[in-house]
């Protein structure tokens, strides 16, 4: 037993603990698929009173970009997902490592695998690979032309039989060489029988590559890396995406030379989209905002309708299990592997916008405020000052319809909000639409006039329609829009007409929420500020 197995003792954790993590690698766009995947680790670990840690993935160091796993951090917390154990984010931003498994970062933890490394070369399950460039091209040139599986294994795999000192000397003569995993120690096997946690059993052919495990630059593949990483975090569940499937039997493959237990593998769906032309793709970096996690911050989703849209994407019972609870916290909800699709999960936004309306719906009008106020300081900074000045109007305007049996279930997201609200707030004001066809254009000052005249504040909804209904009569308009419909000749239309001119001067839109309940929240002086503006 090599002292690692001592140092990274099994962690003490209630039976049936998962211990998860994510692994990305730092190369900047942060993007759904990352909280998807983060948001699915987190909570396995959580309801089963594990841990569930980051460990930066940061072999490749080509593709490294600097401040990427800072990014990826702030932006996956704004959505809730936090870390136990690993790199994390110290409250200034700066990264720091918490945790016994350490360290949490590739970069740093050549000595294990080069201990490894060196340890599957004297067992000759590894061997030093000398092919060049032009080698390895000549060897797929070769291979595509007999239409053969390409790559290093059987008789194409020179150098699984040099001697020590032939390998001895073209490293001191200053060879570049990469170390491969010798896969046909485990010769005999040509199937693999392997469980996945959301796939259930697999059959796949065994592995016959001789991957590589180490790089000419002396770094870890992968491959490698991972596995010795996971056995020794001691994670029980990677969980990751379908990208990786086709790679798992290398994957079981290196576990069994280390003679490694492996973990319970579980691969998830990749992200999709119907696009314009009903075809189904893989969400794309270049053709999709909806993908970056900056779009969902931009527009203001909140964090519980994010949370509550991917447990509808990721579970299948989750629906179900939220029309039973409409009320329950998401922690009641028990996420289950085996309830998670294997193809093509659709991100669709019209249904995001949907739950997102529900879940909104039992927010207080408060926290929504406070909601929309940080989402301005971020996205709109121009806003945050108008909110701050206007908090009540805000907190009054948002709450606008959502006390009752039937509440409003039109709130979706902060831009769209803020959209919805902006004529409270005079900066935003204008008159965008056109008053109602009936209304000949001199009865629009007309009846504005009648109705500021005849306005007091302090009146109830009732004597205040019964005004309007009076000022539509005096003017030739019908007190009921269904006596208008029976007799059109004998009126230029409506009250509904009349109060429309009404709404268009305080609101700016023909059509909003309550126009009673909007002048209380705009107070006497701007309402008749507003009727006065319209009248020129
Ligand atoms: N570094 C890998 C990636 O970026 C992580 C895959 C895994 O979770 O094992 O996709």
């Amino acid at each position: 037993m090599s002292d690692f197995e001592s140092k990274y003792a099994a962690r003490e954790l209630p039976v049936g603990a998962f211990v998860t993590r994510l692994g990305p690698s730092p190369t900047g766009f942060v993007h759904l698929g990352n909280l998807y995947m983060a948001y699915i680790n987190m909570k396995l670990a959580r309801q089963t009173d594990g841990v569930f840690f980051l460990r930066v993935e940061d072999t490749d160091k080509k593709r490294e970009v600097a401040g990427a796993i800072e990014t990826l951090i702030s932006s996956l917390s704004h959505f809730g997902i936090s870390f136990d154990e690993g790199v994390i984010a110290l409250p200034d931003g700066t990264l720091n490592e918490e945790g016994s498994y350490g360290p949490y970062r590739q970069s740093e933890r050549k000595e294990i695998y080069d201990y490894f490394t060196e340890k599957l070369l004297t067992e000759g399950k590894a061997y030093h690979c000398f092919l060049t460039e032009d080698e390895l091209a000549e060897i797929r040139e070769k291979q595509e032309a007999a239409k053969l599986v390409t790559g290093i294994y059987g008789e194409w795999a020179r150098y699984r039989d040099i001697s020590t000192e032939e390998v001895r000397e073209r490293i001191s003569n200053g060879e570049s060489y990469v170390v491969r995993l010798n896969a046909d120690y485990a010769e005999g096997q040509s199937e693999l029988k392997v469980f996945d946690g959301i796939r259930g059993e697999l059959t796949m052919p065994a592995n016959v590559m001789d991957v590589v495990i180490k790089k000419a630059d002396g770094l870890p593949t992968y491959h490698f890396a991972h596995v010795i990483d996971d056995h020794f975090m001691r994670t029980t569940h990677v969980i990751r995406g379908e990208e990786w499937l086709s790679s798992l039997p290398i994957h079981i493959a290196l576990f069994e030379a280390l003679g490694f237990e492996p973990p319970t593998y579980c691969h998830t769906a990749v992200l999709m989209k119907i696009d314009e032309n009903g075809t189904k793709r893989k969400l794309s970096k270049r053709k999709d905002p909806e993908l970056s996690l900056s779009y969902y911050t931009s527009e203001g989703y909140h964090p519980l309708a994010i949370e509550e849209y991917l447990l509808t994407i990721i579970n299948s019972d989750f629906e179900e299990w939220r029309a039973a609870n409409p009320k329950s916290p998401t922690e009641d909800f028990e996420m289950k592997t085996d309830k998670m699709g294997v193809s093509g999960i659709l991100v669709d936004i019209e249904k995001l916008n949907d739950v997102s309306k529900n879940t909104l719906v039992n927010i207080s009008a408060e926290e929504l405020a406070d909601f929309m106020e940080e989402w301005a300081m971020a996205a709109r900074p121009e806003l945050a000052a108008v909110f701050k000045q206007n908090r009540i109007t805000l907190e009054r305007a948002i709450d606008i319809g959502r006390s009752g049996d039937k509440p409003r279930k039109d709130l979706a997201y902060a831009a769209q909000i803020f959209d919805f609200l902006s004529f409270f707030f005079d900066e935003y004001f204008e008159i965008t639409d056109e008053p109602p066809e009936n209304v000949l254009a001199g009865d629009v000052n007309v009846l504005l006039l009648a109705y500021l005249d005849s306005y007091d504040h302090n009146d109830d909804r009732d004597i205040w329609f019964d005004k309007i209904r009076a000022i539509a009569v005096a003017n030739g308009y019908a007190a009921k829009p269904k006596d208008f419909k029976k007799n059109p000749d004998d009126y230029k239309g409506h009250v509904g007409d009349v109060s429309t001119v009404i709404r268009l001067a305080l609101v700016g839109r023909t059509s909003s929420p309550d126009v009673y309940e909007i002048q209380q929240i705009l107070g006497e002086q701007k309402v008749r500020a507003r009727i006065q503006a319209m009248l020129g």
